[in-house]
């Protein structure tokens, strides 16, 4: 490990088994559909986002939607997708599912978000030695020249606005961005495009200051901790994430409940 990132922190917190796992041991198991999904349209986003900093024009749907059809095949042929062992069955429809929301949230980042970002910053690999045994590091996506923060999101579901408030993964980047740029976003949000049958956009903005940094702070300083006492505790197995759906260490894990 040569630094921290955002994922590493959010799965640690989640479960420090399955961080143990994915980070220490090294045992990779492909991302789920959904995120297969969420990179298609993050993956047409940046590609927008990239060519609009010069431009300053979007480029049209239908580009994107290209650019979302071919990142998301191109993935699941070369890295794979987990599917939950009793949903093996239905692998054809899930993945066809999953190619088609990827291109209609596409058309809708497009029509309903895009316009209103005009990047200052794509796609920017921050680093911060934080006087710990190793510095933290993130990519951000975008940042805008009004300061604006977007986190672009797909979901199945509208999110409550608790999830912009205490996400560690907006902390994370407006922490990076506070330290690289001197100042604090002037808006930090999540943008969340909805897969309902009429697909929505929802923003939840938020805020982000020092004392949020340095609660953060505190966690990395417990994993780095936990990881030189080689302490990685299970998960609660009533949380969501210890289940075969969300959990692909699930059949292997010693801690989890096979037979509930
Ligand atoms: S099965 Fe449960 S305890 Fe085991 S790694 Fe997964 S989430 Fe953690």
């Amino acid at each position: 490990m040569k630094a921290i990132t955002q994922s590493m922190l959010g799965m640690f917190l989640r479960c420090p088994q399955q961080f143990e796992r994915r980070y220490l041991r090294g045992e990779t198991i492909p991302p789920g559909i959904a995120a297969r999904r969420g990179s298609a349209t993050h993956k047409a986003a940046q590609i927008n986002h990239e060519q609009k900093l010069h431009t300053k024009e979007d480029l049209p749907v239908g580009d994107l939607q290209d650019a979302a059809r071919d990142h998301y095949v191109k993935q699941v042929k070369e890295e794979g997708v987990f599917i939950p062992k009793d949903r093996i069955s239905e692998k054809e429809q899930l993945l066809t599912a999953g190619l088609e929301a990827a291109v209609r949230l596409t058309k809708l980042y497009r029509e309903s978000l895009a316009p209103a970002i005009q990047p200052t910053l794509v796609e920017e690999q921050l680093s911060l030695d934080v006087g710990l045994d190793l510095p933290l590091q993130g990519t951000i996506d975008v940042l805008t020249e009004a300061h604006w923060l977007p986190d672009l999101k797909t979901a199945d579901k509208s999110k409550s606005s608790g999830e912009a408030d205490h996400s560690l993964q907006l902390t994370f980047y407006a922490g990076l961005v506070a330290h690289h740029t001197g100042k604090w976003p002037e808006k930090i949000s999540l943008e969340i495009l909805v897969n309902n049958k009429e697909p929505k956009l929802q923003s939840l903005p938020t805020t982000r200051g020092p004392e949020d940094w340095a609660n953060l702070i505190l966690r990395v300083h417990l994993l780095l901790a936990q990881i030189r006492a080689g302490l990685f505790p299970p998960c609660d197995p009533g949380s969501w994430v210890c289940s075969p759906s969300w959990c692909g260490y699930f059949w292997t894990c010693k801690y989890s409940l096979k037979w509930r």
